[in-house]
């Protein structure tokens, strides 16, 4: 493993512990990703799924609108909210007792990312409460607020996948936070706590798995979060209609965590709870290192891949030349040569966007972008 480095603290983010609650929106988004037809004032129910995409409310077809999700633009409906949350979905109630009882289960929420781990039997179970990202409290205020349900579905996961070796990993800047899951983890013996330093990208499965000492083809590493997810849809047999989004950045008067419906459009959030203290700034999804620049905020609505929104002081820092410092290429996880890849043009699939390339390139160079493949702010120009 490469060194991993600890990223710098910026003294002008001040992140408030408060969790905001955003759960009614006037208006949602639902990327339409097949050729489903609507009509204007079309009723939708709340928990309808349209093409893996739930409406987190109920209410009636206003318009439609382009987004940009996934890397590209594509067509959403727009719902105007009738604040009845009027559902007609009737869900499972039977206990679930194995993997593939587990499996159907997850298929009814589209839960596919899920699936995928379950498909195959490891011998460690692997809980990361890491917020890779500084300035990001999705993992750890799950944790926090939710411990005992978590704790409750790591156990209730171990049983079904008959895995004893679980391991719940959490960043050592959090350790005096965890009172309360300390008090009652004595009743599940088989869940053991290990601190981790608080270093960028120990996250990562590879390495998390060299930290702990385990093989990596034998184990399974889920996010408190995708645990969350599991104990609404798998115990409680309740849809997923909320998610947990960090807004932080120097630009905001205060940085905090928000629980916001499915589908809220990042604006409506930004207008109703973002006090902006510079008149210009830049806005990345998902995070300021491993995130990308949002163009336009208005395209933007928060789907089940949106965790983090930053909102930074404009950089004022210029790109210069390159100086043939290597930098990048010693501090790239991927043994990548961003530099090359740059100067050529050129995507290299190995590249998980982490962005360390362009923290640490004193020319300022914009590196990800291209060896990630991201185009965003080319394909608008
Ligand atoms: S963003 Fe890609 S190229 Fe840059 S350091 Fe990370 S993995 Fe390497
Ligand atoms: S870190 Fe920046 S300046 Fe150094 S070699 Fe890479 S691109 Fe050039």
């Amino acid at each position: 493993m490469k060194t991993l480095i600890k990223l710098e603290e910026n003294p002008n983010i001040n992140m408030v512990g408060k969790i905001y609650e955003f759960i009614d929106p006037t208006k949602v988004y639902i990327p339409i990703l097949t050729n489903l037809t609507f009509r204007k004032n079309d009723y939708i129910y709340k928990n309808n799924y349209y093409s893996n995409y739930i409406s987190s409310i109920s209410g009636y077809v206003s318009g439609s609108k382009k987004i940009y999700l996934n890397n590209k633009y594509i067509d959403s409906l727009e719902i105007t909210n009738d604040f009845k949350e009027n559902s007609h979905i009737k869900r499972r109630k039977k206990k679930i007792t194995n993997r593939e009882e587990l499996i159907e289960n997850l298929k009814r929420f589209y839960l596919f990312d899920l699936i995928n781990k379950l498909d195959s039997n490891k011998s460690n179970l692997i809980i990361s409460c890491v917020d890779e990202e500084e300035y990001t409290i999705n993992e750890f205020m799950r944790l926090s607020n939710n411990y005992d349900e978590i704790l409750m579905t790591i156990d209730f996961l171990s049983k079904i996948l008959k895995i004893k070796n679980i391991t719940l990993a959490i960043k050592n800047t959090n350790a005096k936070s965890i009172k309360n899951v300390k008090s009652i983890i004595g009743s599940f013996p088989n869940i053991k706590i290990v601190l981790l330093p608080d270093n960028y990208l120990i996250g990562l499965k590879t390495n998390l798995c060299e930290f702990l000492n385990l093989k990596e083809e034998d184990s399974l590493l889920f996010t408190t979060n995708e645990i969350y997810d599991l104990y609404t849809t798998s115990i409680k047999f309740k849809d997923i209609t909320e998610k947990y989004l960090t807004i932080s950045g120097d630009a905001l008067a205060k940085s905090f965590l928000i629980n916001v419906k499915l589908g809220t459009s990042l604006n409506e959030i930004i207008k109703k709870y973002c006090k902006i203290k510079d008149k210009e700034y830049d806005i990345f999804l998902n995070g300021y290192l491993s995130g990308i620049k949002v163009l336009k905020k208005e395209d933007i609505i928060i789907t089940k891949e949106i965790n983090t929104i930053v909102i930074n002081k404009k950089n004022t820092n210029c790109e210069t030349e390159c100086i043939n410092c290597g930098a990048c290429y010693k501090i790239c996880p991927k043994d990548i040569n961003p530099k090359r890849c740059f100067f050529n043009k050129t995507i290299n699939s190995k590249c998980i966007g982490c962005g360390l390339c362009n923290y640490i390139c004193p020319a300022n160079i914009d590196l990800k972008r291209v060896v990630k493949g991201d185009m965003y702010e080319e394909k608008e120009n």
